[in-house]
């Protein structure tokens, strides 16, 4: 009677135990779900999303079909012949045959791979519209501040370029105004999409990034040089706009108000006498023509290239505001041979090689010579607003190493200030680094490597010794023929201990 009893408990405890189990797993299945209802449903056979294909039928195994699809494969269903099939003698013979031997060329499917809508991971899925609560952009585009207001927001990040930025906020002003009331009666605004010609480093892509981040919207970044004509090995022209998608986390309202940034523009001028045909030239640009005025394309979710396995998304690039940028190395050239042929005639001739040595030619440019230098001109008429940026100077290279918000020299005094370490540059260092950074020709580019450089040592060597309260950069210091001034918390002031090291690397 107690052994009964006892194994009656003992059942008790392990059905608990089941419940428990059951009941954890029910639970990490409930925390899927709720990632998951962020995502809309794809149909498991033409992979279109909910919003495209209409109302989903739910099978078991989290598997989802779409109307369509289910019509399809009612009908071709009803249609077979059974009854015929089954009648047939010799159809029954080979039924008898193939249960002898097992199925050839049969592969039975198990469910427990199709779990989890279909098996597509959820990046290749689209989000629901659906509006968050998150933080509010510095600018808002649903009520875009004056061009003046966008500027002083780029001016605390971006150096120089004064003429680039007041360009830029008119024209983000003027295409999200015309986005926001979205007037297209008979006075159709046109788009303001920009070509932004300048030197490398000069802050082409840093421009479009900070302006991106102010206003909050998805921006995508590509290089012109991947891009080939449809069906080349390289990278299809309406790849931006699936970076887009992901950018907005595939969020097609959300991607349709992004910014596309295509650098090295000028990589895709026309070729000059080549018989070949040419696929990463001028075919681009004419490729990319119906994208910049503004098309519906079919762009694949989350992936690269359309394929039958991931599902497609139709994104309108109507108010999607292009930004092509490129250095365009010999443009120069055809406007200083413009400029002096046109000066040397008539009444008025100046010197002839007036222009030569001007240092802001380029600012002189016109569409003439950009479609000289290979771009045809239904691409040039797709971007109205055309401006350059300055190649920087000693100055601006020294007041991009501290001046904005988010400045290099900035960014490591906060590292060593962690270490509660101060950290100080000399004026005269700085300028020694702006030097340096000229002879690379690389812009600001070169900056950070130059103060990665020296900074290795200090951020090696700081943390080692408790005692040092401060260190101050020399100029000295960035030409090797001296160390950092190093101050202790006594404030007792001490050569730098690795001075003899520095010099015996020299
Ligand atoms: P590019 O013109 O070749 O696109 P980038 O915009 O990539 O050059 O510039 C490289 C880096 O240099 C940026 O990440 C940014 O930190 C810095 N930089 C360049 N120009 C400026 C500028 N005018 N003001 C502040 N930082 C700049």
């Amino acid at each position: 009677m107690s052994d009964r009893f006892d194994e009656g408990e003992e059942t008790k405890e392990e059905k608990i135990d089941l419940t428990e189990g059951h009941e954890d797993a029910s639970a990490t299945k409930n925390a899927g779900k709720s990632d998951n209802s962020d995502y809309e449903d794809v149909c498991f056979i033409c992979r279109r999303p909910e919003s495209k294909a209409g109302k989903m039928i739910k099978l078991p195994n989290h598997i989802c079909i779409c109307d369509d699809c289910m019509h399809k494969t009612m009908e071709t269903v009803s249609q077979f012949d059974y009854q015929g099939m089954l009648n047939n003698p010799q159809f029954q013979n080979e039924l008898d045959q193939m249960a002898k031997k097992g199925f050839p060329n049969i592969s039975f499917v198990n469910l427990a791979d199709l779990q989890g809508d279909g098996g597509i991971p959820n990046k290749q899925k689209l989000k629901k519209k659906k509006k968050k609560e998150g933080q509010e952009p510095v600018l808002n585009i649903k009520n875009i501040p004056a061009p003046h207001k966008i500027k002083a927001s780029l001016d605390e990040y971006v150096v120089g370029q004064d003429h680039a930025k007041k360009v830029i906020s008119v024209a983000v002003y003027n295409h999200y105004k015309r986005v926001a009331t979205n007037t297209m009666d008979e006075i159709e605004i046109e788009k303001s999409n920009m070509l932004m010609i300048g030197p490398t480093g000069s802050g082409k892509t840093y421009l479009v990034k900070t302006l991106a981040r102010l206003l909050d919207v998805p921006l995508a970044i590509a290089d012109a040089t991947s891009l080939t004509e449809a069906g080349y090995i390289g990278d299809d022209i309406e790849s931006v706009v699936s970076k887009l998608l992901a950018a907005a986390d595939n969020d097609v309202e959300k991607a349709e108000q992004g910014i596309i940034f295509i650098d090295e523009i000028d990589k895709i001028a026309k070729k000059k006498n080549t018989n070949s045909r040419d696929v990463s030239g001028e075919s681009v640009q004419q490729g990319m023509l119906k994208l910049l005025e503004g098309a519906e394309v079919e762009v694949p979710v989350g992936a690269n290239s359309k394929n039958a396995m991931v599902p497609l998304a139709t994104v309108n690039t109507r108010n999607i505001l292009f930004i092509c940028g490129g250095a365009f190395p010999d443009l120069e050239d055809i406007v200083k041979e413009r400029l002096n042929k046109s000066a040397s005639i008539g009444f008025n001739s100046e010197l002839k090689d007036k222009y030569n040595k001007d240092k802001n030619i380029l600012s002189k440019v016109t569409v003439e010579d950009i479609r000289k230098f290979g771009m045809i001109p239904e691409f040039i008429g797709r971007l109205p607003i055309i401006y350059t940026l300055d190649g920087l100077t000693r100055d601006m290279l020294v007041k991009i190493l501290k001046e904005p918000k988010n400045a290099i020299l900035k960014q490591y005094q906060k590292l060593l200030e962690l270490d509660e370490v101060k950290l100080e540059f000399n004026d005269d260092a700085l300028e020694a680094i702006a030097d340096k950074a000229m002879e690379r020709d690389t812009g600001a580019r070169a900056l950070r490597s130059i103060i990665e450089d020296f900074m290795l040592d200090i951020m090696y060597e700081i943390p080692k010794d408790d005692n040092i309260g401060k260190v101050t950069i020399t100029r000295e210091y960035i030409l090797g023929t001296g160390g950092p001034v190093i101050d202790i918390r006594s404030n007792q002031l001490l050569e730098d201990p690795n001075k003899g090291k520095q010099s015996s690397k020299e």
